[in-house]
């Protein structure tokens, strides 16, 4: 079987300080490093290192080395980035700079410990260990290869975003789908021969918490109240949490298929399913939408399937049977008039989602030397 790389991001909070020199130093050497890549044109890491490392090693003693080895990178990056947006015309700046508060870190600097839930970090003052504040949706990353990672600072606080890797074995594709359609409170998906849907209660929790808000909101003086603040935070993990269950659902409905893809809508068209979702409180919105197809599809991938997104424009007004224009039969439900069919509109929507799917791609795609789809999985 064909193998894959999957790689997805992890953010951790840190529970501690990182000193701000170790911060300040950092912008500076980077900073030096950036503007002798700009003069000199330099994109290459390996020269950008040669001629710079001894004499940034010589004028920062204290600073672990591989620092300026992670800031060369940076430089590097930095700088292609500036060149291609130059080139286009979009820079408006002269020369590249980088205000953020962002430190590379490779695996001399950073060591990582899951199961203790512990970061060790090197500093000009020797390694320091930081808590890792953790959640379930960490667990994942237990086992994973560890890769690039980023020291933050924001006003919030200090987070460690790393990048993790874990290689999977692409099941190849064999023409087997599972679709998926997605609504406020429920979502639809299963193939041609088994279309389950099932009820997230997501408009529940969503209509506790816009309530819950609004009482909070109405007394104007308590509009800063630190309550809203913790009520969005669970609102958004309760939510999270449905749609992780969701996910585990649908990828454990495809291996039962024996599928090799999972077929989503691709979110350009949302107007149209806009007008299915009433937005409630505005906050069902592209972001809930699209942060579930988001962990659906990185856990599909790192169950070796596919992931296919697919314009769902009339998915569910047109007959999966015979393409005539549907008319509403009662709640939710729609009938054909040509051929008679008649069935739940989230059902019909998955099984047009299918069909488009074998007709489009399909049929091409069961060639076994089809490479598998790539895309950056954000978890
Ligand atoms: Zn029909």
């Amino acid at each position: 079987m064909p193998l894959e790389t999957v790689k997805l991001t992890a953010s951790f909070k840190l529970d501690g300080l990182i000193s701000e020199s170790l911060f300040s130093t950092y912008r500076e050497v980077l900073g030096r490093l950036l503007d002798y890549a700009w003069a000199k044109g330099i994109t290459s890491f390996n020269r950008l290192k040669a001629e710079k490392y001894h004499e940034l090693r010589a004028e920062y003693p204290r600073l672990p080395s591989h620092y300026i080895y992670t800031a060369c990178q940076m430089a590097c990056s930095i700088y292609r980035s500036f060149r291609k947006l130059r080139r286009k015309g979009k820079a408006k700046a002269e020369k590249p700079t980088f205000k953020k508060q962002v430190i590379m870190l490779d695996d001399h600097l950073l060591s990582l410990d899951l199961e203790g839930w512990e970061a060790s970090i090197a500093t000009g003052e020797g390694r320091i260990t930081l808590k890792l504040l953790h959640g379930t949706y960490h667990e994942k990353f237990k086992g994973m290869k560890v890769g690039q990672a980023w020291l933050v600072k924001t006003c919030g606080g200090f987070y460690l975003k790393v990048v993790f890797s874990k290689t999977v074995e692409v099941l190849g594709s064999n023409g087997v789908a599972v679709g998926v359609d997605i609504n406020e409170n429920n979502v639809a998906f299963g193939s041609m021969e088994r279309v389950r849907n099932i009820k997230t209660g997501e408009r529940v929790v969503r209509t506790a918490y816009f309530l819950k808000r609004r009482k909070l909101q109405s007394k104007p003086r308590l509009n800063e109240n630190p309550l809203l603040a913790k009520y969005s935070g669970r609102e958004r993990r309760r939510v999270e949490d449905i749609y992780h269950k969701v996910a585990n659902q649908i990828v454990t409905a495809a291996k039962e298929a024996k599928a090799s893809v999972i077929v989503l809508e691709k979110l350009k068209n949302i107007r149209e399913k806009k007008k299915r979702i009433k937005a409630m409180n505005g906050r069902l919105n592209r972001w809930s939408f699209r942060r579930l197809q988001n962990i659906i599809e990185y856990k599909a991938r790192l169950s070796g399937l596919m992931v296919f997104y697919l314009n769902a424009k009339d998915t569910s007004s047109l007959c999966p049977t015979c393409g005539e224009k549907l008319s509403p039969n009662g709640y939710r439900r729609m009938r054909c008039l040509r051929c008679g069919m008649e069935e739940d509109r989230d059902i019909i929507a998955v099984k047009n989602l299918l069909q488009r799917y074998q007709t489009n791609v399909g049929a091409s795609t069961v060639h076994p030397e089809s490479p598998p789809m790539t895309g950056g999985g954000k978890a």
